[in-house]
């Protein structure tokens, strides 16, 4: 049975800071294409008329501009706050040691603050020095980018090499989204692949979650605990198959559906046209708009149309 979560925690998942619809897309691991979908999902709402932005939060591995053959837009540093000491001014309290959850900061001789490991910019260590030997510094975390073509405009970052903390540079770049959305009629937001906590910081404030899957039994083994993810933030679902005639079972995979009261909302076959559409950098509702693929996103985005925008 999924942990049912205090109110509060619930009401923070749903506050959205967007003025428009949020449809997320999530996939339990990399390779049931995720992003695939949520790039035709995306298109497929353009085509219809509506003005849509896609947001890859996949900030680790971005690649939906690739998938539509896109420019990556000018770029953006994105930086959060870091600590930086004077040790002129300190006093050795080590307070600032003990506030730091993430265990950062060493003291490896008297009066001396090092930072290491991967700060957050929380800002505690800040708030609790009695001396003011401790300044807003700052670093890069990544680039944002913004790209527009037609009706579609994709949101996208790439996290710095070698940096860690991909969910500060989703929230920067969710905050960049919504600062935006009164330009949009629909958010699509591809998250991350996995169940990390960067998952939640992607779906905050979604409307609809759509989870893509296959029938394999690591696909239902990731549905299932995806699902249960979903389940505790009380949020709207439904399920996407992908690749439906893999080897697995459909049957265990609608029983985890129905134990998890989600619907399944449609899906696809092995299909050559998405596969030749995703190698071609082109969205296969663009580059196949007559084929099964295409009228199965546009009726995909037709029916979440009718369901969340006004
Ligand atoms: S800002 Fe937060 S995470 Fe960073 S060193 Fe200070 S207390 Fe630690
Ligand atoms: S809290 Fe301030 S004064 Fe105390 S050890 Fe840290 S830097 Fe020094």
């Amino acid at each position: 049975m999924s942990r049912v979560l205090r109110p509060e925690v619930i009401r923070w998942f749903h506050a959205a800071p967007f003025a428009t619809p949020v449809i997320g897309v999530a996939g339990g691991k990399g390779g049931v294409g995720k992003t695939a979908v949520a790039v035709n999902l995306a298109s497929s709402f353009a085509a219809a008329g509506h003005r849509t932005a896609l947001v890859d939060c996949d900030v680790e591995a971005p690649d939906a501009l690739v998938f539509l053959g896109l420019p990556p837009g000018e770029g953006v540093q994105a930086r959060v706050v870091q600590p930086e000491f004077f040790l002129e001014k300190c006093t050795d309290c080590q307070a600032c040691i003990q506030a730091c959850r993430r265990h950062c900061l060493l003291r490896p001789a008297e009066r001396t603050i090092l930072l290491m490991g991967e700060c957050s910019g929380c800002e505690a260590c800040f708030l609790v020095c009695p001396a003011e030997a401790i300044h807003r510094g700052h670093r890069g975390m990544g680039t944002l980018r913004t790209t527009t073509a037609g009706r579609l405009t994709v949101f996208s970052a790439a996290l710095e090499p070698g940096a860690e903390e991909s969910a500060l540079l989703i929230h920067a770049l969710m905050q960049r989204a919504a600062a935006a959305a009164e330009q949009f009629d629909v958010i699509v937001v591809d998250t991350p692949s996995g169940l990390r906590h960067t998952v939640i910081e992607a779906l905050k404030g979604s409307a609809h979650v759509l989870v893509v899957t296959e029938p394999t039994p690591p696909g239902i083994h990731d549905l299932d605990r995806l699902l249960s993810l979903l389940d505790m933030f009380a949020v709207r679902r439904s399920i996407f198959i992908n690749r439906a005639d893999l080897p697995g079972s459909m049957q265990d995979l609608r029983e985890v559906a129905d134990r998890h009261a989600t619907p399944v909302e449609t899906g696809l076959r092995m299909d050559d046209q998405l596969m030749e559409s995703s190698r071609r950098g082109v969205a296969a509702v663009q580059l196949f708009p007559q084929s099964l693929v295409a009228r199965t996103f546009t009726g995909l985005a037709r029916n979440l149309a009718g369901e969340y925008l006004p």
